[in-house]
């Protein structure tokens, strides 16, 4: 394999964990043979953009350029590329590359590969170069890792399903979520309001436990049954047993254990939300009832299809506040506070003056 050219573009950067993000120039490769080269219109802001820019999960390498909900136009593709063509609108989400040998691929769980290269923070095997994420004019990805996006909707609003999407679509399949089920989805933000328009969408109960008093009308509005406050210990008592499933989207230190106590027997709860610091679980949590307690990453390339191929078809998209480049600082400020509704999404043509 002969290592193909680089080429610089504008990209948003941070340089280390107390800087902000700035303009920066970073290198893309040239396309090789599998390659999709894009130009990027819009680029979702997860909270795990921030707890990277910051080194809050202790690996970022610097200069650090985030940004993994992407939706672009196609400017060129590989010799071997038969999905897509220039002009055509595609997504990439939190995976670049992987070893499509690897048993894990070979069952569609790239997520789990040890040889899955991140979108941000992984390594670029043509180029020996770390990958550089959304933030960015265009990127350059092998088809596989491409999707193809429902081009009946707003653009901008299904950016983040590219993530936030599909971190909550695929443990609400795994846990067979559906008609029948009383579901809980901890967490009003991104991945949240996500959570709660699947579960709606997948036919059961949904109930929100959001720290925010100010969200209760808008999670009854995003398709939610009922909304507890969780601060308020008598709303919290009234549902003690009585969840099959529940989604903890919550992204700092919280008491999992009020939480597993909401469960019915059998009951689980699926932390897709990633807190810099571990969450302590008492035994008995867990014992009482023969509760279980996992996690979930993402999802595969196939089932990242199928969720942007299901919100094509039910006209599921995220609620966007769009914001240009040269705010994203101040967007990261008002993620930290849950001051946003519901997800930040980069226009990124105000890149070019930023
Ligand atoms: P977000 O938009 O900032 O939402 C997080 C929500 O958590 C907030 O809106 C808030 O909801 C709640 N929250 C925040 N601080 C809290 C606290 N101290 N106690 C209780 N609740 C609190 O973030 P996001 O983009 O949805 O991401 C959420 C988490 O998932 C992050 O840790 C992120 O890194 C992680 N993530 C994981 C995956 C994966 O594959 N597993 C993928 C993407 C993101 P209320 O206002 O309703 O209380
Ligand atoms: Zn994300």
């Amino acid at each position: 394999m002969s290592k193909p050219r680089a080429y610089s573009v504008k990209a948003y950067s941070t340089a280390s964990a107390p800087s902000p993000l700035a303009a920066a120039a970073i290198p893309r490769r040239e396309p090789t043979d599998r390659d999709v080269q894009i130009e990027i219109l819009f680029c979702g802001v997860c909270h795990s953009d921030l707890h990277f820019a910051r080194n809050e999960w202790h690996f970022t390498q610097y200069p650090a350029v985030p940004g993994h909900e992407i939706v672009g136009r196609v400017t060129k593709v590989g010799p071997k590329v038969t999905k897509f063509k220039p002009g055509d609108i595609a997504g990439v989400g939190c995976m670049v590359d992987a070893d499509p040998s690897c048993p894990h691929c070979r069952k569609n769980l790239e997520q789990f590969s040890p040889t899955m290269v991140g979108t941000y923070g992984g390594m670029d095997k043509h180029l020996g170069l770390p990958t550089y994420g959304g933030y960015s004019e265009g990127i350059v990805v092998d088809e596989h890792f491409v999707l193809r996006v429902p081009e009946n909707l707003n653009l901008a609003a299904v950016a983040p399903l590219l993530c936030a999407g599909i971190t909550t679509y695929s443990p609400m399949r795994h846990w067979k979520v559906g008609p029948g089920k009383k579901v809980g989805i901890v967490g009003l933000g991104g991945l949240g309001h996500m959570g709660v328009k699947f579960a709606r969408a997948f036919g059961a109960h949904v109930v929100v436990f959001t720290t925010s008093e100010s969200k209760k009308a808008d999670a009854l509005r995003l398709g939610a049954h009922e909304v507890v406050v969780s601060r308020n210990a008598g709303e919290m008592a009234k549902h003690a047993g009585t969840f099959d499933f529940i989604l903890d989207c919550v992204s700092a230190d919280h008491d999992i254990n009020a939480y597993l106590g909401m469960l019915a027997v059998d009951g689980n709860i699926t932390l897709v939300g990633a807190p810099e610091k571990p969450l302590p679980v008492a035994a008995f949590s867990l014992i009482m009832g023969r509760k279980s307690l996992s996690g979930s990453l993402i999802g595969g390339i196939a089932e990242t299809q199928e969720m942007l191929d299901f919100c094509g078809k039910h006209n599921i998209t995220s609620d966007i506040e769009m914001i240009r480049m040269n705010q994203i600082n101040e967007a990261y400020e008002r993620m930290l506070k849950s001051d946003v509704k519901y997800r930040f999404v980069i226009d990124m043509a105000s890149l070019k003056n930023s």
